[in-house]
């Protein structure tokens, strides 16, 4: 059998199961809320163009207002400034999208503390066990926080010291980026950065130096408890929007039972 011949059939008897870390679309779908006074995207929308009815009688269809940075998404490098001169999302290499992808969990600590940074020193602890992160590949931060993503205001967890959110501490995020092998960072949360990021230095560290370093961010994930630590291969699919900074995206993993 031709490998392509190999991995339909590992497909169709299931040896190779189809695990979707794609959060569902919808006009409740949690968006960052950036405080004054920084422009904001906008909620998911759907408007209906016809729906088999006079406007349009044999067929639905609908027109979609959505931002580049909603719900799962992919960060360019081109988002952020110190990765301005790098790829838009339409000049991301289809290549670089289908990539191994491995989990750290960190599920237990964060249920312990929802501010809990990935510390370079987890990392370490995790290649002590696991073996070294895969070059190209993404390293995927599991947090338990996809439990909350269909609850907004549980979601985003501000109060009036902030947005207490995971995420991983400013030396991790640098080391990820100019020391680690790997092509990017995928999180559960609204975004790469931890809801404290804004005040780290430097401010947002996993957009400045992975975007910095012409990697990318994956956001707002879901399922990856049903992911092995290593071995996963993950299927990332943004639209390739000319100039755009994002999309969202449809990520998909293939993990052998
Ligand atoms: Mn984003």
């Amino acid at each position: 059998m031709s490998l392509l011949e190999q991995l339909r059939a590992a497909l169709g008897d299931g040896s190779i199961e189809v695990v979707d870390l794609t959060a569902p679309l919808s006009e409740t779908t949690p968006i960052l809320q950036l405080p004054e006074p920084f422009n904001n995207t906008v909620p998911f929308t759907l408007k209906e163009i016809s729906h088999y009815d006079d406007r349009g009688p044999a067929w639905y269809w609908n027109d979609i207002s959505t931002g580049e940075h909603t719900g799962t998404h992919f960060d360019a490098p081109v988002h952020w400034i110190t990765g301005r001169d790098g790829e838009d999302i339409s000049q991301v290499p289809p290549g670089r999208l289908i990539a191994p992808a491995v989990v750290i969990d960190s599920t237990a600590e964060v249920a312990a503390d929802p501010d809990y940074l990935l510390s370079v020193d987890d990392v370490r602890e995790w290649e002590r066990k696991h073996g070294p992160l895969p070059a190209g590949g993404w390293l995927l931060h599991r947090t338990g926080w996809d439990a909350r993503s269909r609850d907004a205001e549980a979601f985003l967890n501000a109060d009036e010291s902030g947005s207490h959110v995971p995420g991983v501490s400013a030396e991790c995020a640098r080391w990820l980026a100019e020391e680690a092998p790997v092509a990017g960072l995928g999180t559960e949360t609204v975004g790469t950065d931890a809801g404290a990021a804004p005040g780290f230095d430097p401010p947002f560290p996993c957009h400045s130096y992975l975007l910095g370093a012409g990697k990318y961010g994956l956001t707002q994930l879901q399922n990856l408890a049903r992911l092995p630590a290593t071995g996963a291969m993950l299927i990332a699919s943004p639209l390739p929007i000319i100039g755009g900074s994002g999309s969202p995206a449809r990520v998909l993993a293939l993990v052998e039972r």
